[in-house]
């Protein structure tokens, strides 16, 4: 007999991993399908950062590390504020976590009370709704579209305040619309946020060396904001570590102190061995690191060049992140070879079955007009894939 509780019940699969597995099980079926799936840079691990784990392991790094991390990573993390971002923290204020997604979670956890409200811009990353569910909280939207580049303005923020309004949530650079917030959009925003001293913004950066025009801010460098925002940053992205799980959150001493809390109940500190690699990895200059994002540049061009062509598709240019999101309300409410399609899942369901590739549908980005392709693979795949969807639905049935 199944006995889920009503937490349960309210939340879903992350549908990033439910199109991953779907594609994996065609894969293991034989057939030759695309992943455009999950969001995960394809390099290796860089050399000196596996070094520094192979070190780690000699040295007998394999005890249990302080709850909220080893204290020269929360001191490397600190250096690493300060050289890109401009902003000052001790490391009382870090905790580590198991990736970004944990430090989020230890955050909304930390101040979210049944019935509260978080402020989120749609579209937004998968898992953000699900986990201001998880702590029983309600996520208010913030409605865009492809032609604002899919960001809110300062007054759609404040319009959506209400005096039960706990948290802003959001990701800059943006998973997965590809876009980011100027100095200038970021700085109205604080200036919204900091007449509610009731309101937390978790400021999810785990993008932030992915931005092709390298103009990265982070909205707590304002200092009528920075004792009211979380910075969130990881490993995953920047140094392709998804698989190690070193994520961490830049916070006001109360609220880190509270993450340690939470942390500490769930899962105590993140990996050892992996956590001492970071040292190494948040140390080293990032330019040696830059030829990842020279790779996804290209990448996004080849893609930008390609999906432009494809007929329905509404495409706009992405500034960073590894993403595409293009806007397919073309084929929304129509039958394409005798599929009806509701929605954009309907329609990544149809690019799956019919083109052999892989993507994630928008509705549970919060935006039921568009999908998400990831461009972390490599160039022949991308150009194959845009070439299968191209011909399938240059040769569809539409009625
Ligand atoms: N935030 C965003 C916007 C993401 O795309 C991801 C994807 N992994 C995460 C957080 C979580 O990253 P991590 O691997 O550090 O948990
Ligand atoms: N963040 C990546 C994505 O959006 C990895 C999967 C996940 O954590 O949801 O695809």
């Amino acid at each position: 007999m199944e006995k889920f509780s009503e937490r349960l019940n309210r939340l879903s699969f992350s549908q990033t991993f439910v199109m991953s597995n779907k594609v994996r099980e065609m894969k293991a079926a034989g057939i030759d399908v695309i992943s455009l799936t999950l969001g995960e840079p394809d390099f290796d691990v860089p050399k000196n950062i596996k070094e520094a784990a192979f070190s780690a392991i000699d040295h007998n790094f394999s005890h249990y590390s302080p709850v909220p991390g080893f204290m020269d990573l929360r001191e490397a993390i600190c250096g690493k504020l300060d050289r890109d971002n401009n902003l000052t923290y001790q490391p009382t204020q870090i905790c580590v976590s198991n990736g970004a997604k944990q430090a989020i979670l230890n955050v909304l956890a930390s101040i979210i009370n049944d019935g509260d409200e978080v402020i989120l811009p749609a579209p937004y990353w998968v898992s953000y709704d699900e986990m201001v569910k998880m702590m029983g909280g309600k996520s208010v939207f913030v409605k865009t579209s492809i032609d604002t580049e899919f960001k809110i303005t300062a007054k759609q923020l404040e319009q959506a305040i209400t005096p039960k309004t706990k948290a802003l949530l959001y990701s800059s650079p943006c998973n997965p619309s590809g876009s980011y917030y100027t100095h200038e959009e970021l700085e109205s925003i604080a200036n919204v946020i900091a007449k509610h001293p009731q309101i937390t913004i978790i400021s999810d950066e785990i993008y932030e060396f992915i931005n092709y025009d390298g103009k990265h801010t982070s909205i707590a460098e304002f200092p009528q904001v920075y004792e009211q925002t979380a910075v969130i940053n990881g490993m995953s992205k920047a140094f392709a570590m998804t698989g190690w799980r070193i994520g961490y959150s830049a916070c006001p001493t109360w609220l880190a102190k509270a993450c340690e809390k939470i942390q500490g109940q769930m899962t105590s500190g993140a990996n050892s061995m992996a956590q001492k690699a970071s040292v190494t990895a948040l140390k080293t200059d990032p330019s040696e690191y830059r030829f990842m994002i020279e790779e996804f540049r290209t990448r996004r061009d080849i893609v930008y060049n390609l999906m432009r062509d494809i007929p329905g598709f509404n495409v706009n240019y992405p500034k960073a992140a590894f993403y595409f999101f293009p806007d397919i309300s073309f084929y929304v409410a129509k039958t394409l070879n005798g599929t009806f399609i509701k929605d954009a899942d309907d329609f990544a369901m149809f690019l799956l079955e019919h083109a052999h590739v892989g993507c994630v549908g928008g509705v549970s980005f919060g935006n039921p007009n568009c999908v998400r392709f990831s461009y972390a693979t490599s160039e022949e795949d991308l150009k194959e894939a845009m070439r299968r969807i191209k011909d399938l639905l240059t040769n569809v049935k539409i009625s």
